[in-house]
């Protein structure tokens, strides 16, 4: 753990780290070898940079951490999805989640190793639904916390991260900033951890200003919009955000997205009993994804503790699916993974400060 005062190197991308240490009279070079000694051996210790001078190296680790973020508690083993709690540099605390190679997480299955990460300390989107948003926003997480939920991962579980998915607490466009630049990070193939664009999926509560930001930025990243409910009268129900970005005005900032990215969204609905599961909600969602040819993800509902909301019953949910299934869309109904670790976002980090 470092102290607050340190550079976190984590936040940095390769040219800022240049001017950084050209600053301090090093040649730009030293900044690609420390970043291949971070994001290719994953290495998190100054002394094992070996090809770096001992002076250097001393000189670095009093102006740089290389770790910003450590493993309070573990849950779920090796070959099904584990959830992680991570301790801030200033005590706060996010969870991550890692979904196996093989568990699907749109309905396919699939060879690549997921990972759940949070951009924010709770949220200020108040979704009634989500343990998340219960006890309000405390704070945005700086670039290097995004990305080094990635790296710890990998460390504690001795498995590569080959998937990344913003969906862990926090909504991702209120962070706009660390997280385009985390993703960067992520992303970048030379000196960073070389994740494929498409396989970063970002998701939203839908910030609508925010998408069409994000629609005109060049990465191909994937987009998934929590959507909940096909009206204005059920989603505003259950996200306030509704309030401000209606349906119609969601659904235009979507076609945007499309139009720009020339790439299919993914529409996230949660089923719960009584609220959004109705025949009428399913044809309402199923002209909405229609123009856009946008997926569907049915994930039924996850309890949380202290939320009255439930699951609706198995033939309540396949009635619902099979409604969407009479066009050519793309749905799939997750039966989710990770229940019985409360894998839906913001529950141990709850129950962890509860317990305290
Ligand atoms: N703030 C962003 C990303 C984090 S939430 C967003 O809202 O999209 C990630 C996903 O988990 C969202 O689709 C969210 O609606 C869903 N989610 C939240 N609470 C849940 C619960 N109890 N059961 C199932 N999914 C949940
Ligand atoms: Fe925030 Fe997303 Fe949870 Fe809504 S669903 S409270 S936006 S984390």
């Amino acid at each position: 753990m470092s102290s607050p005062v340190l550079q976190n190197l984590l936040s940095l991308t390769h040219d800022e780290l240049a001017a950084r240490f050209g600053a301090l009279g090093q040649p730009a070079y030293r900044a690609k070898q420390v970043l291949h000694w971070r994001y290719r051996m994953r290495v998190d210790a100054w002394e094992r940079m070996t090809d770096l001078p001992a002076p250097l190296r001393a000189a670095l680790a009093e102006q740089f951490s290389l770790s910003s973020i450590a493993l309070v508690r573990r849950l779920g083993s090796n070959d099904t999805t584990q959830k992680f709690l991570f301790k801030l540099g200033d005590g706060q605390l996010i969870e991550s989640v890692l979904i196996p190679a093989s568990t699907s997480l749109y309905g396919e299955r699939s060879d690549r190793r997921t990972l759940c990460v949070s951009t924010q300390v709770g949220c200020a989107y108040g979704c009634k639904f989500c343990a998340s948003g219960l006890d309000g926003f405390t704070r945005n997480l700086t670039a290097g916390e995004i990305v080094e939920q990635i790296l710890q991962a990998e460390a504690i579980s001795h498995e590569r991260v080959d998937n990344v998915v913003f969906m862990g607490m926090g909504e991702p466009l209120a962070n706009f900033e660390n997280l385009m630049q985390s993703i960067q990070i992520l992303n970048n193939q030379a000196w960073g951890v070389g994740i494929g664009a498409r396989h970063i999926t970002i998701s939203t509560s839908g910030l609508v200003p925010r998408i069409r930001e994000l629609a005109d930025q060049p990465i191909q990243v994937r987009l998934a919009i929590s959507l909940h409910g096909a009206t204005d009268d059920v989603r505003g129900r259950i996200m306030p955000v509704n309030q401000r970005y209606n349906v119609a005005a969601l659904m235009e900032a979507c076609q945007y997205w499309h139009e720009r990215k020339k790439q299919r969204l993914t529409f996230e609905y949660i089923l719960i009993a009584g609220v959004n599961d109705g025949d009428a909600q399913a044809e309402r969602l199923a002209r909405l994804a229609d123009p856009l040819k946008a997926k569907i993800n049915l994930i039924p509902y996850n309890t949380v503790t202290g939320l009255d909301w439930e699951r609706p019953a198995i033939d309540r949910q396949d009635a619902f699916h099979r409604i969407l299934r009479r066009g050519d869309l793309d749905v799939t109904l997750r039966r989710e993974k990770g229940h019985d670790i409360d894998a839906a976002c913001g529950q141990l980090r709850r129950q962890t400060m509860q317990t305290a």
